[in-house]
């Protein structure tokens, strides 16, 4: 199976299970629908599969006791939600065959890998005059926001034209970062001196009257 981005990221949170005080196990959703039909909403939940866990070890007499069957309880969390609850489970073994490797999906995710780089590189992007981590955060839809705007300020001190046609030629999803980028363009053009012709959109001395590339 392959996980979205998103769910990597959960997948890369720890959680503590407050019954026994062991980390959480991530896992991947199994295909069934729970009870109201909406399913699960995430590829990922975390779960206590520690069977020494209080809540576990307790479970199978209380539920014995209540419902005459044979199950018990494991802690389980999901994405975002901050309290977590008891989930029945039926055996000894449910969903540890669901335990998700990360190392092993992160390495299946390019583009996560790629992100974490450029992300790591707006550290020396301005000492290096390297644009590329920049411009690959600023055009990345599926990069962190913060990130995101961290790297319009990296584009800004870089002040490098080479920046404008890249930004120019990408459709922004997200309108914010896209009015940043393009906010940052014009301050980097009238540090500059320079403006982008009306009509052919090369990039000229902002005193020239006529554009050097296409005469108007
Ligand atoms: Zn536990
Ligand atoms: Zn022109």
């Amino acid at each position: 199976m392959t996980i979205s981005d998103a769910c990597l990221r959960y997948a890369e949170e720890k959680h503590i299970c407050p019954h026994c005080d062991q980390p959480l196990s991530c896992c991947a959703t199994p295909p069934m629908h729970v009870g109201d039909g909406l399913g699960w909403g995430t590829d990922v939940f975390f779960i206590c599969l520690n069977d020494d866990c209080s809540l576990y070890v307790k479970g199978w007499a209380h539920i014995e006791e209540q419902y005459g069957k044979s199950a018990s309880y494991r802690y389980m969390k999901l994405p975002g939600d901050k309290n977590g609850a008891p989930m029945m489970v039926g055996s000894k073994i449910a969903f540890t065959g669901n335990i998700i490797d990360i190392d092993a999906e992160k390495g299946r995710s390019e583009r996560y890998i790629k992100e974490k780089e450029c992300v790591k590189q707006l550290q020396t992007c301005v000492a290096e005059k390297n644009l590329e981590p920049v411009l690959y955060l600023i055009t990345d839809e599926e990069a962190l926001l913060p990130d995101r705007r961290e790297a319009c300020n990296k584009l800004e001190e870089l002040c490098d034209l080479a920046c404008i046609d890249p930004i120019r030629n990408h459709t922004f999803r997200h309108k914010e970062i896209g009015q940043n980028a393009d906010l940052v363009i014009s301050r980097i053009l009238k540090k500059l001196f320079r403006r982008e012709c009306q009509f052919c959109f090369e990039i000229i001395k902002a005193q020239a009257k006529t554009c050097k590339h296409c005469g108007k």
